[in-house]
């Protein structure tokens, strides 16, 4: 008898993870991806048989951090490596900024993802635009949805792209 995951994994369209991809862009990708459209986390997550722990990781919640045994639970499911997946985690030591989601427009318009170093406590501003990340719509103030969320680039209230707030961010 096969089980909920060999159904799953029969069915997934794998999806290459970009440089620095964050984890929680990179799973709304996954699941929005024609082939897939997996609307909930828990699906994959309860497939994997790691309960509801992609949930978690889409919010950027790592406490407790992600196991070997999860992350290689979840990397045969979608069809990668530990190591992918572990790169789409903060890198050892770093904490994260968990108040807003942050971004770097000039960024965001040669390549359209959240990367998951934006989020780093330590993270000042982007080093490749000398530019000060953004955190909040410089237009009507609201607060960046989770990058899972990311469909359209754009703020979710006003609808200001994201590539257009370059220029309201402050030098570095
Ligand atoms: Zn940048
Ligand atoms: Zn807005």
């Amino acid at each position: 008898m096969k089980n909920e995951a060999e159904d799953v994994q029969a069915w997934m369209e794998y999806v290459e993870p970009y440089e620095g991809e964050s984890i929680s862009h990179y799973f709304g990708r996954l699941r929005r991806e024609e082939a897939n459209s997996v609307s909930a986390p828990t699906t994959l997550s309860e497939a994997a048989g790691i309960g509801p722990a992609l949930s978690r990781w889409e919010k950027f919640r790592f406490n407790p951090f992600p196991s070997p045994k999860e992350l290689e639970a979840m990397g045969k499911l979608v069809g990668l490596t530990v190591e992918q997946l572990r790169a789409m985690l903060p890198a050892q030591g770093e904490r994260l900024v968990m108040r807003s989601m942050r971004l770097c427009g000039e960024c965001y318009r040669e390549s359209p993802y959240h990367r998951i170093d934006w989020q780093y406590e330590s993270t000042e501003g982007c080093e490749k635009h000398r530019l000060r990340l953004i955190s909040r719509c410089p237009a009507c103030d609201e607060k960046f949805a989770l990058p899972v969320e990311w469909v359209e680039g754009a703020c979710k209230r006003c609808g200001m792209k994201f590539t257009s707030m370059a220029k309201r961010q402050k030098p570095y």
